[in-house]
């Protein structure tokens, strides 16, 4: 079997950490079976679905490197659910219902006040043909139900185990509103029929639909997909992560300069068994991908953590990785492994590219000691060895050692108490400015 699958966004807002992970494991779960990933957008909420949402969430899947084999619109396929409508109407399973909002809420109202579950009750069904023409008459136009089987629906999800809800305890769906526009529910069937989805994988919030959807797969002829419920992500203290990351979308973590694959790693490992480390490729993450690797409890997403892979990841990014990002004119291969293993942000480097660079005003404790310092400087060229022989030779002749020795060097040199190795940055700054810093001149 060919895994197919499908990431499903309504293009109503902006894509969220949970929503990446929903798509990232989408498209892991295809990778690891050498399966296919389409991005569908569900935007047939006309009113609430805008092109630009479109476009930004297709921005945010390829920054996060997850391309799709095939985008599909399901603006672009209404014929296809009419048609799907008709054949249920058809053999019985599709009923028009007259009842307005307030009138259901009342029906609700009174079902709870008895203690019993706010199920609808089928009244539609009773309507004879002179009370639906006086509805008709009186302009009210039927929303359309699907007639559940009320029978035990059962399936073994990929995270959740065994499943199963009874047709009894749940409301008919309604597929088609008043207006004639199409619920979530109908279209997201009949599409995963026809590009013959083997696995839908969405948050746990989808777990009630899905008996009403199996009932629909058989109703329309189709063996129902396996089907993937994961726990929704919450923030490091467990609260909701869309009011926590309410502005925190994927837009604008994007524009902290997170790595992708920081992310990509972290959400891939989520609520899994595996230790949460860094990995460079999808296709590292892919092979590690197994279904039976998910837990059921709430994982929670912790910024922090993040942080730390991200900085993983820059620690041992090679110089042509970051060149462009850094955004350094005149940075080169020997500054970037100079200052990389410091860095907390790639946009700190620019700071030390200054410090090595740009005139800086020293920090000078006792100025005795580091004209001594300066005098010592061997002459240039410079590397890696000139900073261990230059201070052994202050050593020699100030008798200082240890932190007295080095910490005094340091400030004079970059005007910070702490930084790169100094074996490093010393080359960089160069003998001209070292000479100048020692004797407490900004340069
Ligand atoms: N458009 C639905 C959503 O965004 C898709 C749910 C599904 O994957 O079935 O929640």
């Amino acid at each position: 079997m060919t895994v197919i699958v499908r990431f499903a966004p309504s293009p109503t807002g902006l894509l969220h950490v949970g929503n990446a992970r929903v798509a990232l494991l989408n498209l892991l779960c295809a990778r690891a079976g050498g399966g296919r990933f389409i991005l569908r957008l569900d935007d047939t909420d006309l009113e609430r679905s805008r092109p630009e949402f479109a476009e930004a969430i297709q921005d945010d899947l390829k920054w996060l490197g997850l391309d799709w084999d095939l985008l599909a619109r399901q603006s672009a396929r209404l014929g296809a659910y009419a048609a799907a409508a008709e054949r249920l109407k058809a053999a019985g399973r599709l009923y028009a219902c007259y009842e307005t909002p307030d009138e259901l809420e009342l029906r609700r109202k009174v079902q709870l006040g008895r203690g019993l579950p706010p199920v609808y009750d089928r009244a539609a069904l009773k309507l004879t043909p002179d009370e639906v023409a006086r509805f008709e008459a009186e302009g009210r136009k039927p929303h359309w139900r699907f007639k559940l089987e009320h029978e035990e629906v059962r399936w073994d999800d990929c995270v959740r185990g065994p499943s199963h809800y009874h047709g009894a305890n749940l409301s008919d769906p309604v597929l088609i509103r008043g207006d004639g526009s199409f619920l979530y529910t109908l279209p997201s069937v009949v599409d995963d029929i026809e590009f013959g989805i083997t696995h839908v994988i969405r948050g746990e919030d989808h777990v009630t639909n899905t008996a009403p959807q199996i009932q629909l797969f058989q109703a329309l002829g189709a063996k129902p997909p396996a089907f993937a419920h994961l726990p929704l992500l919450t923030g490091a203290s467990g609260e909701g992560l869309s009011k926590r990351l309410g502005s925190g979308s994927l837009k604008d973590l994007r524009a902290t300069g997170i790595h992708p694959m920081a992310l990509n790693s972290l959400l891939a490992k989520l609520g899994t068994s595996d230790a949460i480390e860094i990995r460079h490729s999808l296709a590292d993450l892919a092979a590690e991908f197994a279904w039976n690797k998910f837990g059921r409890g709430t994982p929670k997403f912790d910024s922090a953590e993040l942080e730390r892979l991200d900085a993983r990841l820059m620690h041992t990014a090679s110089f042509a990785e970051v060149r462009d990002k850094l955004g350094i004119d005149g940075a080169d291969e020997e500054f970037w492994l100079a200052v990389r293993p410091n860095l907390n942000h790639l946009a700190d480097a620019a700071e030390w590219w200054a410090i090595c660079r740009q005139a800086l005003a020293p920090v000078i404790e006792d100025a005795d000691f580091t004209n001594a310092a300066a005098g010592l400087l061997p002459p240039e060229p410079w590397d890696q060895s000139t900073w261990g022989a230059w201070t052994e030779s202050v050593k020699q002749a100030t008798g200082r050692k240890g932190k007295a020795l080095f910490h005094p060097l340091r400030l004079a040199l970059t005007g910070r108490e702490n930084g790169p190795e100094l074996k490093t940055l010393l080359p960089l700054i160069g003998r001209g400015r070292a000479v100048s810093r020692l004797s407490g001149q900004a340069a």
